[in-house]
């Protein structure tokens, strides 16, 4: 396949230089961007995310969003990309390993490839189980940062348990998952953890907080306990193409009536009926 790398498109080769940043220490951001039918899904607010993540890091992108967008388009093309994910990554680029930032000639690395991915109706439908972990990442949790261990960590139990996601929580406080945003449904009401330096602010998460405003469902952007959370209605994920899927058991505890909510279902339905228009507009 084809990947986009310095701006030009290329087949996918073993080009990563041995010190470039991103490889030595993580020094770098990055995005996944769903593709429906061939067509990116909230392209724009990705790269605005991209461009404000550089910028906590005082990473200068090397092109502008209009042209990111240009070569992504052009990339999911050379591509024939159906169903799937585009990976986008920017580092500070390749330079002699020492800790502080190189020198100023030294130009950000952007990468980006294509994934074929189906889509996960099938779990959006049905629901799946989390287990919880303590919530082990640095304080700067909002910015999209390629170093990613912590999470690698909680998905692993997860998956050693059968579960979909591992639900991360600061002390008492739920704060995210660890690839996705984390909402509890408590008598009709939503509630899910502000947007601080405790998460990464999910573009999902943000479409889902929109519906629920239009389709007149209360919405807390409000930390809430592990108790809480076990004691919810209903609760569900949010993410880039796996969308929103219902958490039906939460380390062994059964969440609500232990079957994908009513509320839950409504929102999905409103999401996809916002996929559906992308594809077909
Ligand atoms: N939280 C974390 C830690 C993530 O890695 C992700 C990304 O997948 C999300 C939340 C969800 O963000 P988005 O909806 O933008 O994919």
């Amino acid at each position: 396949s084809k990947i986009l790398f310095d701006g030009q498109i290329i087949d996918r080769d073993n080009l990563v230089d041995i010190e470039d940043r991103g490889y030595q220490f993580g020094d770098g951001v990055y995005e996944v961007i769903g593709v429906y039918e061939g067509r990116p899904f909230m392209m724009d607010e990705h790269l605005h995310r991209l461009k404000r993540s550089a910028g906590e890091i005082q990473l200068n992108l090397p092109f502008s969003l209009e042209e990111f967008r240009r070569q992504l388009n052009q990339l999911v093309k050379a591509n024939h990309l159906d169903e799937g994910i585009i990976y986008l990554q920017v580092t500070r680029g390749a330079a002699s390993r020492w800790h502080e930032f190189p020198g100023r000639g030294v130009r950000p690395k952007v990468t980006a490839y294509t994934r074929a991915e189906e889509r996960m109706t099938q779990v959006e439908d049905q629901g799946g189980h989390a287990v919880l972990t303590e919530d082990i990442r640095w304080l700067r949790c909002d910015i999209k940062t390629l170093n990613l261990l912590p999470n690698v960590l909680a998905k692993q139990k997860a998956v050693e348990n059968g579960a979909v996601e591992a639900i991360l929580h600061r002390g008492d406080t739920v704060t995210e998952a660890s690839a996705s945003n984390v909402f509890i449904v408590k008598n009709g009401e939503l509630f899910t953890h502000p947007a601080n330096n405790y998460i990464l602010n999910g573009i999902t998460r943000q479409k889902v907080l929109e519906i629920c405003r239009k389709i007149n469902i209360p919405v807390h952007e409000q930390t809430y306990t592990v108790d809480e959370l076990l004691a919810a209605d209903e609760v569900f994920v949010t993410a880039t193409k796996s969308d929103i899927i219902p958490i039906l058991e939460v380390d062994g505890n059964q969440i609500g009536s232990g079957k994908p909510g009513a509320t839950t279902g409504q929102i999905l339905k409103q999401f996809r009926s916002l996929i559906h228009e992308l594809v077909h507009t």
